[in-house]
């Protein structure tokens, strides 16, 4: 169903918190949350609104910290290679 927020929507609750994290692995300002849409009746990330509590859990928080930093060091390879 088209949604007039124009957002990515995700049909699950799961799959929303995986878009949330990913969203902090890669963004300096990320999305916080997510919600359910009273319009299209899936899930949006956003980044207005209280911090979810998903990312205060210790293994999310370290599962961020560790793709960041995988992410640093492919960038600075592919950084030496061109
Ligand atoms: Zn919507």
């Amino acid at each position: 169903m088209d949604c007039s927020s124009k957002k990515n929507q995700y049909y699950t609750e799961d799959e929303a918190a995986e878009a949330l994290i990913r969203s902090n692995i890669r963004f300096n300002k990320p999305a916080i949350s997510y919600y359910l849409c009273s319009e299209c009746a899936q899930y949006h990330l956003t980044s207005r609104g209280p911090k979810h509590l998903l990312l205060n859990q210790p293994e999310v928080v370290e599962r961020i910290h560790k793709e960041q930093q995988v992410q640093e060091w492919s960038q600075a390879l592919g950084r030496k290679k061109s």
